[in-house]
């Protein structure tokens, strides 16, 4: 028997974090933090791999392009390494003004410099968004659906808050007991709140407007006015504009909260402004930083902390996996990804990277595509197949069988 794991190896629960650029000072501050981030002592000794967003194009605040359509060198990098992955809309209202041909000219300017980025976020009350505003109304100035998918975007937030702690398993009753506690305290906003989400989850069952909530899952395939298809996904937070500062990430991510997570093996996507500073508490200072994640480091072990667009990769992949195996010669073939957004297609290494099959079995053979590797893991009577992308491809025999060895990691 050979089961699909829900998170890969070792990991029990996942968390990402999905913060908005807005009041984020300077580049030189961004960069830094996310140093510190990368740099910080963790139990799985790799330091905190967490993505960040940016602005598309602005004047003054931190972007991917300045007015000119001049590409930062440090943001260039940062993409290249999987730290930015996010693109919140224009910066600037005025900006906006200019309708969807500049925002077409911004992202062919990304394009022609090799950036590519999964994640499109909606900057509050633009009229750009995406079913709340004109971005998918074919017609309107600010339509531009069509070119977000001809640029990449996979993903799509469009204001989809969940106050539930933990998605991708069933509602448990605890977590909607768990809202009128909520750390950051709503006070009058909590019964409001619950109520809220109750609605939201019972109408999701015959509504599309309410679609993302729908079984509490991270994310849902959404059609947009125009037809075009995207994944919409949900951020853990109370409501825009609440509990939504740097200074609320320590209780956010406490160590109660996190072994919850890891208890329910659930994941999330934690929504943020990293940039916005309340006194000491900022990301230009490091002991606050250090402080903020420390429980989080603690658990990197158990959790799989990790980019939101990699999380999001992940979670598709691994719902929709087409994959064989033959029982006799213990061959898996891993055939590809049924995408329901994007339609069926062959897997690639970035589509796989992170899946787990396990077994008792220690003799099993995976086909996977080129650039990946299989790193097979003993626990108990277990054994984890961990697929990873590798830059030397992996030789295979004339039935795609692979040829070398399997690395035992301990
Ligand atoms: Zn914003």
């Amino acid at each position: 028997m050979i089961q699909l794991r829900k998170y890969p190896f070792p990991y029990v629960a996942a968390l990402a974090i999905c913060s908005d650029p807005d009041s984020t000072r300077n580049m030189e501050d961004y960069v830094r933090f996310h140093d510190w981030l990368e740099e910080m002592p963790t139990a799985s000794g790799r330091g905190l791999h967490i993505s960040d967003g940016l602005f598309l194009k602005s004047r003054s605040l931190v972007s991917f392009l300045d007015e000119s359509l001049q590409l930062d060198a440090r943001v260039a990098d940062m993409v290249r390494a999987g730290r930015v992955d996010t693109i919140h809309s224009f910066a600037e209202l005025d900006e906006e003004e200019s309708g969807a041909p500049a925002l077409t000219q911004a992202l062919d300017a990304l394009s022609a410099q090799g950036i590519k980025v999964d994640i499109w976020s909606n900057h509050s009350r633009s009229r750009f968004s995406m079913f709340t505003g004109e971005g998918d109304a074919p017609g309107s100035r600010y339509y531009h659906a069509s070119q977000l998918a001809k640029f990449g975007i996979r993903f799509l937030w469009f204001a989809g808050f969940t106050p539930i702690w933990g998605q991708d398993i069933r509602v448990q009753p605890a977590q909607l007991l768990e809202i009128l506690q909520h750390p950051c305290g709503m006070e009058p906003l909590v019964v409001r709140s619950c109520l809220g989400i109750i609605g939201k989850l019972v109408l999701a069952r015959v509504s599309s407007r309410y679609s993302t909530y729908r079984g509490n899952r991270l994310l849902c395939p959404v059609i947009a006015r125009d037809g075009t298809r995207f994944w919409s996904f949900m951020r853990h937070g109370a409501r825009l504009g609440r509990n939504d500062r740097f200074i609320h990430l320590a209780e956010i991510l406490s160590a109660s909260r996190l072994d919850q997570l890891i208890r329910r093996q659930a994941a999330t996507i934690v929504y943020t402004h990293f940039g916005k500073s309340d006194g000491d508490c900022a990301i230009t200072n490091r002991e606050a930083v250090m402080e903020t994640f420390s429980a989080l480091a603690g658990q990197t072990n158990s959790i799989w902390v990790c980019p939101t667009s990699c999380l999001l990769r992940y979670v598709v992949s691994r719902d929709h996996l087409d994959w064989t195996v033959d029982q006799r010669s213990a061959v898996l073939t891993i055939r590809g990804i049924s995408d329901p957004v994007s339609g069926y297609r062959q897997a690639t290494a970035r589509d796989l990277e992170g899946i787990t099959l396990s077994s008792h079995r220690g003799d099993i053979r995976i086909v996977v595509p080129a650039g990946m590797r299989v790193e097979r893991s003993n626990q108990g009577n277990q054994f984890h197949y961990l697929l990873k992308e590798d830059e030397v491809a992996v030789p295979v025999d004339s039935r795609g069988i692979q040829i070398q060895s399997l690395e035992q990691s301990s």
